[in-house]
C-alpha cells in the first residue's frame, strides 16, 4: 500500500516558517536532490520520512538584486532563471551550464546545491571563492554565516530544523581588477558529476596581487581551500615566478586528499586538480568576470 505523505505548500515564506517552527519538516525546494536521496523501487513514490514542506513558488525566495557593492541571489532561484539574470556573473554562469541537462535546470536550485552539501556540487567552488554569506531567516529573525562555516561535510550543514536559506550573498562582486575563473571536469561537458572542480579568485592592481583565493571540489568532504597558502602569494607581482608557482603547487599537494570511487581515482583527481591550479597561477592574463 502507498504511504500517506503529508506536504505543505503555503501562500508566503512567513506562513512557511511559521509552519517550520511548529514541525520538523523536510523542505523541498526543486526536489532533485532530495526525490533521489528517498528514492525507492522503480514505479513506487519516494519514501520521504517526514512532512514536506514546499518552498519553490516563494516570490520571496527568488528575488536577484544589488545592495552597494553585494549579489544578493535568491535561495529559490533555478539554475534557468540564474542564466537568464543580467546581475549574475559569467563565471557563475559558466559553472551553471555544466549541471545537469535543461530539465534539471528548470528545477534545480543554487539553494538547493548550497544545502545538499555535496563534495561535488558544482556552485561550491565558486561560492566559496566569492566568499558567500549566507541568510538564514526564521521566525526568529536572520542570521548570516559564511558558506565555509554553514557546510560542515558531506550533507552536512548548520541549519537548525526552523530555517530557510533566503539569500546568497556575494560580496564586493564587482571589485576593480577582480578575476574569477572555473573549470570542472567531468566525462562531459555537462549532464556529468564532476571528478574535480576548481574555482580561482584574484585581484591584481597595476601587477601586484592584492586578493587571491582558490577553491577545489570533489577532493575532500568539503571544498578545499586554504587562506594560510593564500597569504603567502599577496603582494607577489604577475606574471609569477616559476619557483612562486612551484610552492603554492606543493602546498596544495600536501592537503588535497582525494578518495577513490566509481567515477575517479584519488591520483587522478589530485593530478588534474593540481594542473588546473598551476594552469590559474601561470596565466599572464586573467579574465575579466
Ligand atoms: C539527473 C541529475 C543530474 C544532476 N547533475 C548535477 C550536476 O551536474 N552538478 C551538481 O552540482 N548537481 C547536480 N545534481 C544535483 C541537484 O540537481 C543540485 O544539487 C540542485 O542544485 C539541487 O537543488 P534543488 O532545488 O533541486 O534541491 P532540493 O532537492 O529541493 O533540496 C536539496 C537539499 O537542500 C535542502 N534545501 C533546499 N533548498 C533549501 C532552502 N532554501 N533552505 C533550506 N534547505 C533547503 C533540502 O531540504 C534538501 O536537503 C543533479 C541531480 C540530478 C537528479
Amino acid at each position: 500500500m502507498v504511504e500517506k505523505i503529508i506536504a505543505y505548500r503555503l501562500n508566503s515564506l512567513d506562513q512557511t516558517m511559521s509552519q517550520l517552527n511548529k514541525e520538523d519538516c523536510v523542505i523541498i525546494a526543486g526536489g532533485t536532490d532530495v526525490m533521489v536521496l528517498h528514492k525507492s523501487r522503480r514505479g513506487v513514490p519516494p519514501k520521504i520520512p517526514k512532512p514536506i514542506v514546499f518552498i519553490d513558488h516563494l516570490s520571496e525566495l527568488k528575488r536577484v538584486y544589488q545592495n552597494h557593492n553585494d549579489l544578493h541571489i535568491g535561495a529559490c532561484c533555478t539554475y534557468s532563471e540564474l542564466l537568464e539574470n543580467p546581475f549574475i556573473p559569467i563565471a557563475l554562469k559558466n559553472a551553471i551550464k555544466t549541471i545537469a541537462a535543461p530539465a534539471i535546470r528548470n528545477r534545480g536550485t543554487l539553494g538547493g546545491n548550497i544545502c545538499n552539501a555535496s563534495p561535488a556540487g558544482d556552485t561550491l567552488p565558486l561560492l566559496y571563492v566569492y566568499n558567500a554569506k549566507l541568510l538564514l531567516r526564521s521566525i526568529k529573525g536572520d542570521r548570516i554565516v559564511a558558506i565555509s562555516d554553514f557546510i560542515q561535510g558531506v550533507r552536512r550543514v548548520q541549519r537548525d530544523y526552523n530555517e530557510i536559506l533566503a539569500e546568497i550573498i556575494l560580496p564586493s562582486i564587482s571589485e576593480e581588477g577582480a578575476y574569477v575563473y572555473f573549470e570542472k571536469v567531468g566525462n562531459r561537458n555537462a549532464d556529468a558529476i564532476a571528478k574535480v572542480g576548481f574555482a580561482g579568485y584574484i585581484r591584481i592592481k597595476g601587477a601586484v596581487i592584492n586578493d587571491v583565493r582558490f577553491a577545489f571540489g570533489a577532493v575532500g568532504p568539503t571544498m578545499v581551500r586554504s587562506f594560510d597558502i593564500e597569504k603567502k602569494l599577496i603582494g607577489k607581482t604577475i606574471p609569477l615566478t616559476n619557483a612562486d608557482i612551484a610552492q603554492v603547487v606543493a602546498a596544495f599537494d600536501k592537503i588535497i586528499k582525494p578518495i577513490d570511487d566509481q567515477r575517479s581515482t584519488a591520483l587522478y583527481r589530485k593530478t588534474v586538480a593540481l594542473n588546473l591550479l598551476r594552469y590559474f597561477l601561470s596565466k599572464k592574463q586573467y579574465q575579466q568576470i
